[in-house]
């Protein structure tokens, strides 16, 4: 399973805007974007013509980037959002929210996502009493994550349970934070999705 693993910082800069991609050091003043809030490299603090084509690229890219997924695998979530009926780009934002490692992280149980990633990756959790290691895993309405029985006594999860209690969980998620459960009631709909993503472009960009 293929990941980016260069400085995450820097794609914040790229996209001019905070992507909270490394937990809670995104909410102090140590955030990278807080101190340069401008691209990197030579000419980022140039003022820029962006075009449509590089609005679109931008869109997809802010998306990827924000869900941790690399180009293959979002040009083939597009493509399954493009056969289902409904509006592809919201249907597509449903799709990236419905991974595991997405659920993990709204559920409250990781500070990112990428920690999300990780943890699943080392197995800390179920869904419907079965363990599942794969963050692209698709969860469904009325499936149930749990982090697992051997797991709930390492220090990390103890801390994840005391952080628990300060993370707020969106509606469409059940959580039970002394059990350390997540039951999904139901996708979110475009507004219940924070995500600052144009996500027409995005549509517009593969369908060129
Ligand atoms: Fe982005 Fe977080 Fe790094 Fe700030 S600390 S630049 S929000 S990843």
């Amino acid at each position: 399973m293929a990941k980016y693993r260069g400085p995450v910082c820097r794609l914040c800069r790229r996209e001019g805007i905070k992507l909270y991609l490394k937990g809670d050091r995104c909410y102090t003043n140590k955030c990278a974007f807080e101190r340069r809030p401008y691209a990197p490299g030579q000419h980022g603090k140039g003022r820029v013509k962006v075009s449509d084509y590089g609005l679109q690229l931008r869109a997809k890219q802010k998306a990827r980037r924000i869900y941790g997924v690399l180009e293959k695998q979002f040009r083939s979530y597009y493509e399954e959002a493009a056969k289902v009926r409904g509006v592809t780009g919201e249907v597509l934002l449903q799709i990236l929210e419905s991974r595991l490692d997405n659920m993990v992280f709204r559920a409250g149980f990781a500070a990112s996502r990428s920690q999300a990633r990780q943890l699943v990756r080392h197995g800390h959790f179920t869904v419907n009493g079965m363990k599942v290691d794969i963050p692209s895993y698709r969860v469904k309405p009325e499936d149930v994550i749990a982090v697992r029985e051997k797991s709930r006594s390492s220090v990390l999860m103890k801390d994840i349970a005391e952080a628990l209690g300060d993370r707020s969980v969106p509606e469409w998620l059940d959580v039970n934070k002394s059990l350390l459960t997540c039951q999904v009631l139901r996708l979110p709909e475009r507004a219940e999705i924070d995500i600052p993503v144009e996500e027409h472009l995005i549509v517009e960009r593969y369908s060129r």
